[in-house]
């Protein structure tokens, strides 16, 4: 995918800020962070979305978050950690290469992650449960 801005970056074609990198993934700062730290893992190869990504690739991509949260959050001095994961455009993805978000939080910072709370109700639980148990 050499159009793909992230394949590019990912395998070296393009400089980023790396903080770090192994044979399957590169982690990158955001170019446009919501905090200061806010850091990318993009894989190597091209993968779209979670859809596309292999199930085993998606552990290693969680335990390497794992990891880079530990170390940030002690290089960085922050008080907690999003970790934010985009997929289709109505979802807020806007780089079709699969990548998670590391942010980075700190007391009083007013980086706006949330959603209005809804309700559960009866009708959507029992209509939900229904359909997750349907096997296709
Ligand atoms: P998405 O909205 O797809 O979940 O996230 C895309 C992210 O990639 C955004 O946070 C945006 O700031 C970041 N981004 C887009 N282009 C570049 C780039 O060329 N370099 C870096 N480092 N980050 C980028
Ligand atoms: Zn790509």
């Amino acid at each position: 995918m050499s159009d793909c801005i992230f394949c590019r970056i990912a395998n070296g074609e393009i400089p980023s800020a790396t903080l770090y990198e192994d044979e399957e993934f590169r982690v990158i700062l955001d170019l446009g962070p919501a905090s200061k730290g806010h850091a990318l893992i993009i894989p190597k190869q091209h993968y779209a979305d979670i859809y596309e990504l292999p199930e085993e690739a998606a552990g290693r991509a969680f335990i390497l978050a794992s990891k880079m949260v530990k170390k940030m959050t002690k290089a960085l001095s922050c008080d907690g950690f999003n970790v934010v994961q985009n997929n289709k455009p109505v979802a807020g993805q806007t780089v079709f290469h699969f990548h998670m978000h590391l942010i980075p939080r700190y007391e009083g910072d007013q980086v706006g992650l949330g959603w209005k709370m809804g309700k559960l109700t009866e009708e959507d639980k029992a209509e939900i449960l229904e359909k997750m148990q349907i096997t296709d």
